[in-house]
């Protein structure tokens, strides 16, 4: 999925999905590395697009063991190519449009949807908030935090709280749903089953009511099958209400990289619409 994002017109592949307005988001340039962009004061979807993004800033990509033309493969297995744009075109052809926190930063930054502890299991094969490995299990940093946590990843988890925190004061409940996609051909850090639906769903025990699981499966059938924690599981909740606050339901949606962003946006934007 090759995507051009120029912030005004956004197409993905052949498929345009349409024109954004212009927001008065935060860009890199302001050294933030995310963005919020605003939806609907009615509205209780937040979409989150964690892995979306390739920029790297140069003190980072320095402590990077990779040469260019490693770091260029790594980026194309690893960045959820797209997936801002998809979201973006739901947002636009949502009833109500919904709000969206978009990470504007490469993964190989930080994975701001990795615990930044102990508790992180990826952490195993160096894929825990900072990766020291490859996808493929090579080396990608001798430090295993050369202080991105405190840099990106706090920051980042703070603001996405506080957007939360501020829905929540809004409108009483808020929908997370998380923006991926996954490679049709299993990468070998992978952990998850050997299954690829054409839509995992990603659920977690506490903040996932199965008429939501419900909800994404019919909202997502004319992409194909759809499976739930496979090969991906969970979904994010920031930590402050996670596992405490019914009032934050969430879901994480991965689409096969093979199913087109003409299926996906339609399937985002009936989810949008259900919620
Ligand atoms: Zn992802």
């Amino acid at each position: 999925m090759a995507a051009t994002n120029d912030r005004w017109t956004w197409v993905v592949g052949t498929a345009s999905v349409g024109t954004l307005p212009s927001y008065p988001g935060r860009r890199y340039g302001d050294r933030v590395g995310y963005r919020i962009e605003p939806g609907a004061p009615e509205s209780r979807v937040l979409l989150h697009v964690p892995h979306a993004a390739t920029a790297i800033p140069p003190e980072v990509r320095a402590g990077l063991l990779l040469d260019d033309a490693e770091l260029a493969t790594e980026l194309a297995a690893m960045t959820d190519a797209g997936t801002d744009v998809v979201a973006a075109g739901a947002a636009e052809r949502a009833r109500i449009r919904p709000w969206a926190f978009v990470n504007e930063l490469s993964r190989l930054v930080v994975d701001p949807e990795r615990f930044p502890d102990e508790r992180e299991a990826m952490a195993a094969v160096g894929m825990g908030a900072v990766y020291t490995r490859t996808s493929d299990g090579r080396p990608l940093r001798t430090d295993e935090d050369p202080g991105l946590v405190a840099r990106w990843f706090e920051p980042y988890a703070r603001a996405v709280t506080e957007l939360v925190r501020a829905r929540l004061d809004a409108v009483g409940a808020v929908t997370i749903v998380d923006v991926h996609s996954y490679p049709v051909q299993r990468l070998p850090y992978e952990r998850g089953g050997a299954h690829r639906p054409a839509i995992c769903i990603g659920t977690d025990d506490y903040h996932t009511p199965q008429w939501l699981v419900d909800l994404v499966t019919g909202a997502f059938a004319g992409c194909g099958e759809s499976a739930v924690n496979t090969p991906f599981a969970g979904c994010y909740v920031p930590l402050a209400h996670y596992g405490v606050d019914p009032r934050v339901t969430c879901v994480m949606i991965e689409a096969r990289r093979d199913v087109g962003p003409e299926l996906v946006v339609p399937g985002l934007t009936r989810l949008i619409d259900g919620l």
